[in-house]
């Protein structure tokens, strides 16, 4: 199996654990960039000029894009929404599922690898593009949620024995994100959006009608990232999102934890954070200057923003949210400019096999990828044509 990039030595950890560092503090929710929206002086003035929309005579700023993003973030915002234990009846609600009703013979019960095949076949029946599975390591479970609709900060703990976690990946729509910092793109994020809390719930509600305890999260509850690496959905990168072998970063994650037994998989790298080392594109792209230029670390530029410990690259959250707020509009141009960025073909899969059998062709990869044009934004105009 191969270890975590971010993992030195191990301390100890469970066995289940190739490393990760369990004395790394959990994570509280409230100090997330868009929770400290809500209460942190430094950023409410940033959530308050993002939010405050102002129609432009420019495409992808006008009228017509903002409805377009409101459409899909209806569904996230009415029926999705971060648990913090309020009660509210959402898609990502731990106890509510639809007209409940006793199992006469208790539980299914099959062997964890046949019910990994089960599970996964579902959760691409309900919508996910990728899922993988993995145990939950204690540190990547918040340790307080928040809500940011009721300002309500809880401490968090997930139900006893819910050891997996289900990691589910939702491509976003490649021609809307080529817009990006423009409105096509924040509706392709807004539909990742619906989408995951839509998948989710799906896929624990199955689970609870087998039996077994599942609880749906999107953003929520923990850190999607390092529980998509250990599924082996992809790898780390110098921007900080999960890059996939298939999409690039252009994906959305939810999972679901349970106490279902289950097969696991494994961390899989394919190259990725070797080609960031050579590639800084997103770096050199991002408009706040938010991503780093240099080499992993393992602390990141914000005291309570990010989670110091692993060995990686920390974007600075509250430079990426200042851009957000004078662009009045969500920003994905390192997703949007990532070389992993692409559609499927024989070519681009073909250099997708160069980049995970050697890092010699790196910088030149790079260099064409450039040259193409990969890293330019398609007019948002065209988007509606
Ligand atoms: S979303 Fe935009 S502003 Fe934020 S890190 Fe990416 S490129 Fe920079
Ligand atoms: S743009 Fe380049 S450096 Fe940034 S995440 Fe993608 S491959 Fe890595």
């Amino acid at each position: 199996m191969a270890k975590l990039p971010f993992v030195r030595g191990n301390a100890g950890t469970p066995a289940d654990w190739p490393g990760f560092p369990v004395a790394v503090q959990r994570f509280d929710q409230r100090n997330e960039i868009f929770k400290r929206g809500c209460w942190d002086p430094e950023i409410i003035p940033l959530a308050e000029e993002f939010h405050d929309i102002r129609y432009r005579d420019k495409p992808g700023y006008g009228k017509l894009d903002y409805a377009f993003q409101m459409a899909p973030w209806n569904m996230e915002d009415t029926f999705g929404y971060d648990r913090a234990g309020d009660g509210r009846p959402a898609l990502y609600s731990w106890d509510r599922f639809c007209a409940d009703f006793d199992l006469p013979e208790g539980p299914v019960r099959e062997a964890p690898d046949r019910m990994s095949y089960v599970v996964k076949k579902a959760a691409r029946f309900f919508g996910a593009d990728l899922v993988g599975i993995t145990r939950v390591h204690p540190s990547w479970v918040y340790s307080h949620s928040f809500n940011k609709a009721t300002g309500g900060h809880q401490k968090l703990e997930l139900p006893r024995g819910c050891r997996n976690a289900i990691v589910l990946a939702l491509a976003m729509d490649f021609e809307g994100m080529a817009s990006s910092p423009a409105g096509p793109a924040g509706g392709a994020t807004a539909v990742g959006y619906a989408r995951m809390a839509f998948t989710a719930n799906l896929v624990a509600t199955f689970i609870h009608h087998l039996g077994y305890q599942a609880v749906p999260c999107g953003n929520d509850t923990g850190l999607s990232v390092p529980l998509a690496l250990a599924a082996g959905l992809g790898e780390w990168s110098r921007m900080g999102l999960l890059i996939t072998e298939r999409f690039g970063p252009r994906v959305r994650l939810c999972k679901v934890f349970t106490d279902l037994p289950l097969e696991t998989d494994s961390y899989t790298p394919f190259g990725a954070v070797e080609f960031c080392r050579t590639c800084k594109t997103c770096a050199e792209h991002c408009s706040s200057q938010a991503i780093p230029y240099d080499e992993p670390t393992t602390r990141g530029p914000s005291a309570i923003s990010n989670q110091h410990g692993p060995c990686k690259w920390y974007v600075d959250g509250a430079k990426c949210y200042g851009f957000w707020a004078k662009n009045r509009m969500d920003c994905s141009v390192c997703i949007r400019v990532c070389p992993f960025n692409k559609t499927e073909g024989p070519l681009h899969d073909a250099v997708r096999g160069v980049i995970r059998s050697t890092t010699a062709f790196n910088d030149l990869i790079v260099r064409v990828d450039r040259a193409l044009g990969y890293d330019k934004p398609r007019p948002a105009r065209l988007f509606w044509e």
